[in-house]
C-alpha cells in the first residue's frame, strides 16, 4: 500500500463523514468498500451527533465541525446498526446502571417511550435503531458548519442502518418515509438522503 499512502501522504480529500457506532463489527471502510483517504470516520457508542452546544463541546462536534468546515466534505452519513449494545440499554436502563459514563452518553439518543407500545422485542429495538439515526441526522442540522451549507443544498445528509448478519445497508428515502435497500436497484428513482 506504500503507494496509495505515498499519494495520500500530503492531503486527504474524503468523499464522506460517517458517524458511525464504536461496536467491533461496524467497520466504515468495509461497509462503504473504501479504501484509506474516502472517508472521514467519527466513531462513538451509538453513533451520536449530539445537538450543537457552545457548553458541551466534545470529540464527536469537533469531527463533524472539522470535516464540514475545513475538509469540505459534501456528505454526512449517519450508520446505525442492529445488535447495537447502546439502543438495548436505552431499553433496559438497568443494563446501565452502574456505569454513569455510557448511561449519560444514552441522553443523547431516543428515549424508550418512543417505542413503548411496540411488543415484538425485535422490531422495538430495530425501530429504535432507526430513530437513532434519524435523529442524529437531524441534531447534524444544529451545526452552524452544517446548517449554512443544508440551506444552500450543498451537503447532503443520510441514514442508515447496517445489518451486521447480512451485510446489508437500508437507507432513509425522505419522499416514501422509510428505510429502503442500499444502493438502489438499477434504474430504480430515488430521493436523495434527508
Ligand atoms: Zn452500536
Amino acid at each position: 500500500m506504500r503507494g496509495m499512502f505515498g499519494q495520500l501522504s500530503e492531503g486527504q480529500e474524503p468523499h464522506a463523514l460517517m458517524i458511525a457506532c464504536s461496536d467491533s463489527r461496524v467497520v466504515p471502510n468495509l461497509i462503504t468498500d473504501t479504501r484509506p483517504g474516502e472517508l472521514f470516520v467519527e466513531r462513538n457508542p451509538g453513533n451520536i451527533a449530539p445537538v450543537f452546544s457552545t457548553k458541551l463541546m466534545g470529540a464527536a462536534s469537533a469531527s463533524i465541525e472539522y470535516a464540514v468546515g475545513v475538509l469540505q466534505v459534501p456528505n454526512i452519513i449517519v450508520c446505525g446498526h442492529s445488535d447495537c449494545g447502546v439502543m438495548k440499554g436505552i431499553l433496559s436502563p438497568k443494563t446501565v446502571k452502574k456505569l454513569p459514563a455510557v448511561r449519560h452518553w444514552l441522553e443523547f439518543g431516543p428515549s424508550p417511550e418512543e417505542v413503548a407500545e411496540i411488543e415484538d422485542p425485535v422490531e422495538r429495538l430495530e425501530m429504535l435503531t432507526e430513530l437513532n439515526v434519524l435523529m442524529q441526522v437531524e441534531n447534524l442540522k444544529t451545526h452552524p458548519s452544517v446548517a449554512a451549507k443544508w440551506k444552500k443544498g450543498r451537503i447532503g445528509l443520510f441514514g442508515w442502518v447496517f445489518d451486521i448478519e447480512t451485510g446489508a445497508v437500508r437507507a432513509w428515502d425522505e419522499k416514501k418515509g422509510k428505510f429502503l435497500p442500499w444502493p438502489p436497484e438499477p434504474g430504480e428513482k430515488r430521493t436523495k438522503g434527508k
